[in-house]
């Protein structure tokens, strides 16, 4: 753990342009299940893709139905130390680059500006409309799903979904663009909490560390990039135990 911290702060301290990488693993400190975890989700319920969601009513209750369950935890959920480590690097004056593939919102109820953050796989924390793309705040339209039991509808006639992307669904391009641009400036490379196994959103970091950029990862559990050569640093722990301590330290004077 010192050694750790003894070899993260001087990269962190070095680091003008960072780009910081998060997964699933810096959320669940926030009581936000990991979806593809040992406990996930998806260990119980089926998928809905995408196709089926705009094909079929009974899909759309499906989906409807799982986005209930878990809506509490989501709308109560709170940042932890590491979304606000990350908030304090940009407070202190780094150019900090947030790539997230949470749909949690955590990030920006940390306090991440919105111009910083690229959420690649979306967010729960709005409904958007799937014909004029139209957003909204989901509260009522789960309100109503409640009582009816009937996906919500726009007024345009098109189907709401919250503005994630779904299984059989692409990243958006404009995201996906951003999120290259980001890697391609980056002096540091940052992944917390990430297993690096979804693609194209594990190929951020690589652009980045490709470049010469030193590349950290800290997490629970083998990742998919831990053999590469491109590799400076792996930390394996808890995020939360080593990042916002080695943040800290990098920032402060003595
Ligand atoms: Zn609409």
């Amino acid at each position: 753990m010192e050694s750790d911290l003894a070899n993260l702060v001087p990269l962190l301290r070095k680091g003008t342009n960072m780009l910081v990488f998060t997964g699933a693993g810096i959320s669940t400190g926030s009581g936000i299940p990991d979806f593809r975890g040992p406990e996930g989700i998806w260990k119980r319920r089926q998928p809905v893709y995408y196709d089926d969601f705009m094909r079929s009513e009974a899909a759309r209750v499906e989906y409807w139905e799982y986005k209930l369950e878990g809506w509490e935890a989501f709308r109560n959920a709170r940042p932890n130390a590491t979304h606000q480590a990350i908030v304090k690097l940009e407070l202190a004056g780094k150019v900090v680059s947030l790539v997230t593939q949470n749909i949690d919102g955590l990030h920006t109820k940390a306090g991440t500006s919105p111009q910083r953050l690229v959420e690649l796989h979306g967010t729960n924390s709005l409904v958007e409309c799937q014909t004029c793309s139209k957003r909204s705040d989901p509260e009522p339209h789960f309100d109503a799903f409640r009582k009816t039991r009937r996906p919500p509808a726009c007024p345009c006639g098109g189907f709401l979904k919250p503005a994630t992307i779904s299984f059989g669904q692409n990243l958006r391009n404009e995201d996906l663009e951003r999120a290259e641009a980001i890697a391609k400036e980056a002096d540091l490379v940052v992944v917390l909490g990430s297993t690096l196994s979804v693609y194209p959103a594990a190929n951020i970091p690589l652009i980045a560390a490709g470049r010469g950029a030193p590349y950290v990862i800290i997490n629970r559990g083998a990742t998919k990039h831990d053999s590469l050569p491109e590799v400076t640093l792996r930390i394996e722990a808890d995020v939360e135990k080593v990042f916002p301590e080695a943040v800290e330290r990098s920032l402060s004077t003595t």
